[in-house]
């Protein structure tokens, strides 16, 4: 019997397609409070654990392919911080011509 919370599967099947990576049990957070990565005015402290991430590249790649081939929504409401980058940061690499305009 799965004895994971009906959320936590459905996070990993959206993020992972069932079961999450390898590479996801040597992170940084796997211990750290989640509401630090989701908790506007806490962004520095999240991206501090996330610099000290050995599978940072892995979590960041995968967090950005995750929103890129997913519904619009998934993009357009990126938020919090993964992979070391915030939901604003995530949201300009995926639309660079908005950032453009944004800085005309
Ligand atoms: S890069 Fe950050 S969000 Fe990703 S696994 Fe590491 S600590 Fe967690």
């Amino acid at each position: 019997m799965n004895t994971e919370p009906h959320g936590y599967r459905v996070l990993m099947k959206l993020l992972f397609g069932g079961e999450p990576p390898a590479w996801r049990d040597r992170a940084a957070c796997a211990d750290a409070d989640p509401s630090l990565f989701h908790t506007a005015g806490r962004t520095a402290a999240a991206k501090a654990v996330c610099a000290t991430c050995p599978v940072l590249a892995e979590c960041r790649e995968n967090q950005l392919s995750w929103e890129a081939n997913g519904p619009a929504r998934y993009r357009d409401n990126a938020f919090g911080v993964v992979g070391g980058l915030s939901g604003a940061e995530r949201r300009r690499i995926h639309y660079p011509a908005r950032n453009a305009k944004d800085v005309a």
